[in-house]
């Protein structure tokens, strides 16, 4: 329903984590606010008796859409008196806010395509205003060594032909990195050289501490000023957040764009607060000036404060309200037993144990601070440190070590493709030249899987696809000149080629073309292995989940959004219950009874078992996983009241991991008493969905492998998957008859029910099922 763009950004980490603390004191709770980008100064007097004195005077009606006369003046006038740039009017458009002033500039100036470098750790807003734009933000680490401070020369590396711009804040929230004159020079060099556009955004320019002078990259060159569009706002040096005024200033044409993108947002900045600007600019030098002093003395009391504290070191930050402490030692730590595992984490058990909002530095690109703003009252700093270190020294060392970062691999295509049918030799040679000029020698990966008592050889340039594949299957060992009797092609980065698979049944071959994704590997090879089962013994591989009640065999076949996830992991809940497989199994029908075998050593599940069945949450640390989504800004989910688990610190968000796969050992579900790989079939269930049918209806052994060769269960949706599987790729008439043959043969071997989804719950469903078996 949203758009792609949207879809790309997040709503801001602070905003969302002040809100949360917001929600708190709302229901009287004592937080510590430690979040906000805010100085809790009153704005200056003067600055309010002109906006007073303005409305008084009826200075209420839309102004020019760029800013009155006036205060583009008093810029202009400022720019040059502090910052020794000259500006003129036309070349000063006035924002509702700074960052709005950063947003018209990146309409104005970013495409798709373009990449803009943000040195880390960053503004959050930086990136996700680019992504809005349909560029890339690049990050250009820093390190804290150097005090954050971006390198001229790692700059420089960064630059690529794509490169379009640099956005430079100083001093930086959230580091409070300034440049002195002569590193300014340095990078200014490499953009005047480059030719890159550099957006500065001065907003903290007041704020330096330490005896330190700002000095604006424009002001340095004629060259470097041609490039450079400036930032600045009120919020910061005059204690004016609420009144959302900012300006941008640079070349004529980047402002005019400015103010046409303007022009259909916002309009003007609202007028009265106009008027108040220009006194601001020209009167409150003193403010100003007292308000720096006091927050220096601010910095120094919790720069002091938090060096106390065991374990943590932190900088002083030169310029802004922010500091950063590093508190990597206590990510390994847990408390009561739940793991600390990165900053959010941290963040969330501060906010919940000790009520201090701060915001963890993953929301800024580094993984082992804090953000702190010291723009509160000395009491509560004071009172904020003590919670802090009590907070930190109540985290208790872990029992078990557990690994910080999941292991998770995230491939660029996780959906399938449908997987085509190649009939005659010339098309499957064509396919296999293909293949093979493609599979680089030095980075090649072969190994041969024993599905159902057929060797299927995966031959691929993917690590991911090896070693997904060797985790999934049994090894086949083939000795001396055996052949396998498979081959899975699986090859990356073939120009002109989109994703795609093939699959030649009478030559046993399988292609898969520029897709890593797992599931497209695993489903040929599966294919695969059923075709010569199918001619070798006559077995079945059958696309159905199966459990096992007491010995008991049943096995459930239906459709995308025919609610089997969760009848299955509802039924597994129930006493006596055992899982066999989750959508593959192999019916061997030749013995007096049939015998049905799970043939994978690994399950490889959708993340939508991790929701429906919690004890696979608790074993994501143990799997391999593919496309979870671990980045808080990669979860493009609504939660209610806004808490993601990422928030929390959760290593994984299940809800926004719909593409995502877990590589599952069954038995780590609670050993023998949860699993079983062999079972004996003894009732077969469709699951359909239709109001008026009963909840449960006999079908004879013809009707149901009728149904199923169909592929369209009644309410299924449109689409239909022969044999209920989606993947299979559309074969001869003759091997659909006898595939339906199979089925009815294992189906005339058991009792076959059609259990109806659409009435009674999953929970009412999942006992029936077990009821019809024992
Ligand atoms: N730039 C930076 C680096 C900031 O920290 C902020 C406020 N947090 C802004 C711009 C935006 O300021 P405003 O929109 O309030 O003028």
């Amino acid at each position: 329903m949203l758009s792609e763009r949207v879809n790309r950004i997040t709503l801001s980490p602070t905003l969302r984590i002040s809100a949360r603390a917001l929600a708190m004191k709302a229901q009287g709770i004592d937080v510590v606010d430690f979040s906000a980008g805010e100085p809790d100064f009153p704005t200056p007097e003067v600055v309010k008796r002109a906006a007073k004195a303005a409305i008084d005077a009826n200075f209420t009606k839309y102004t020019a859409n760029d800013g009155i006369p006036d205060l583009k003046a008093a810029i202009c006038e400022k720019l040059e008196r502090d910052n020794n740039v000259r500006f003129s009017p036309d070349e000063v458009i006035v924002s509702p806010g700074a960052k709005f002033s950063l947003f018209n500039v990146a309409q104005a100036l970013y495409e798709p395509g373009d990449d803009v470098l943000i040195p880390a750790p960053y503004w959050v807003s930086y990136p996700d205003q680019v992504r809005l734009c349909g560029a890339n933000p690049v990050f250009v680490p820093t390190r804290e060594e150097d005090g954050f401070r971006l390198r001229a020369s790692d700059l420089a590396a960064a630059i690529t032909p794509n490169t379009k711009a640099l956005i430079l804040n100083y001093p930086c929230n959230p580091t409070g990195a300034w440049y002195s004159r002569e590193e300014l020079e340095e990078i200014a060099d490499v953009c005047v050289r480059e030719q890159i556009w550099v957006i500065s955004d001065e907003i903290y320019e007041k704020l330096l501490y330490d005896g330190r002078r700002f000095t604006s990259i424009a002001s340095l060159s004629d060259k470097i000023r041609k490039l450079t569009i400036v930032i600045n706002g009120f919020s910061k040096a005059f204690s004016m957040t609420g009144w959302r005024l900012g300006y941008a200033a640079g070349p004529r044409e980047v402002i005019a764009a400015c103010s046409k993108v303007q022009s259909h947002s916002t309009s003007n900045a609202t007028s009265f607060v106009q008027k108040a600007a220009v006194v601001a600019l020209r009167e409150t030098a003193m403010d100003v000036e007292r308000m720096r002093q006091e927050f220096e003395r601010r910095r120094n009391f919790v720069v002091y404060r938090l060096r106390a504290l065991p374990q943590v070191s932190c900088a002083s930050p030169p310029g802004a309200f922010y500091v950063m402490p590093n508190i990597g030692a206590y990510l390994d730590r847990e408390f009561g037993g739940a793991p600390i595992r990165n900053t959010y984490g941290l963040a969330y058990y501060l906010l919940k144990e000790a009520h201090v909002a701060l915001i963890p530095g993953e929301a800024f690109g580094t993984p082992e601070h804090l953000r702190i703003s010291f723009a509160t009252s000395m009491e509560r700093l004071e009172e904020g440190m003590r919670r802090i270190g009590a907070a930190l020294a109540r985290l208790e060392e872990p029992r078990r070590l557990r690994p910080r970062v999941l292991n998770n691999t995230v491939t660029k295509v996780t959906g399938y493709a449908e997987t085509r049918a190649v009939t005659g030799l010339a098309s499957r040679n064509d396919l296999l030249a293909e293949a093979e000029r493609h599979l680089p020698g030095d980075a090649y990966f072969e190994w041969n899987a024993a599905i159902a008592g057929i060797v299927v050889q995966l031959r691929t340039s993917s690590p991911h696809l090896a070693d997904f594949y060797q985790e999934n299957f049994y090894p086949a060992s083939l000795e001396g000149d055996l052949e396998p009797h498979a081959v899975v092609y699986a090859v990356k980065d073939v120009p002109g080629r989109e994703a795609s698979a093939a699959i030649s049944p009478e030559t046993s071959t399988g292609f898969v073309f520029n897709t890593a994704f797992y599931g497209q590997v695993r489903s040929l090879a599966l294919q695969l292995a059923g075709e010569a089962a199918a001619r070798s013994s006559g077995a079945l591989l059958a696309h159905c989940a199966a459990l096992d009640v007491g010995g008991a065999g049943v096995l459930v076949w239906g459709g995308p959004g025919s609610g089997r996830t969760g009848v299955l992991a509802a039924a597994l809940g129930l006493d006596g219950v055992r899982l066999v497989s989750s959508d593959v199994l192999l019916a061997r029908l030749g013995a007096a009874e049939p015998v049905a075998d799970l043939v994978e050593r690994k399950l490889y599940l959708k993340a939508k078992w991790a929701l429906k069945l919690r004890e696979i949450g608790k074993l994501l640390e143990r799997s391999k996983l593919e496309n979870i989504v671990t980045d808080r800004d990669a979860c493009h989910v609504d939660h209610p009241d806004d808490t993601c688990p990422l928030d929390r610190g959760a290593a994984a968000c299940l809800e926004a991991s719909k593409a995502g796969r877990v590589m599952l050992d069954p038995y780590w579900l609670g050993g023998a008493t949860r699993h079983v790989r062999r079972t004996t079939p003894r009732l077969c269930v469709l699951l359909a969905s239709d109001p008026v049918m009963p909840l449960a209806r006999d079908l004879e052994p013809a009707e149901a492998a009728r149904l199923l060769a169909s592929g369209q269960l009644p309410g299924g949706t449109g689409k239909a998957f022969p044999f209920m599987n989606p993947h299979l790729a559309a074969f001869d008439s003759a091997r659909s008859d006898l595939l339906r043959a199979q089925h009815e043969r294992l189906l005339g071997a058991t009792r076959t029910v059609m259990l109806n989804v659409a009435v009674g719950s999953t929970e009412a469903l999942a006992k029936r099922l077990v009821e019809l078996v024992r």
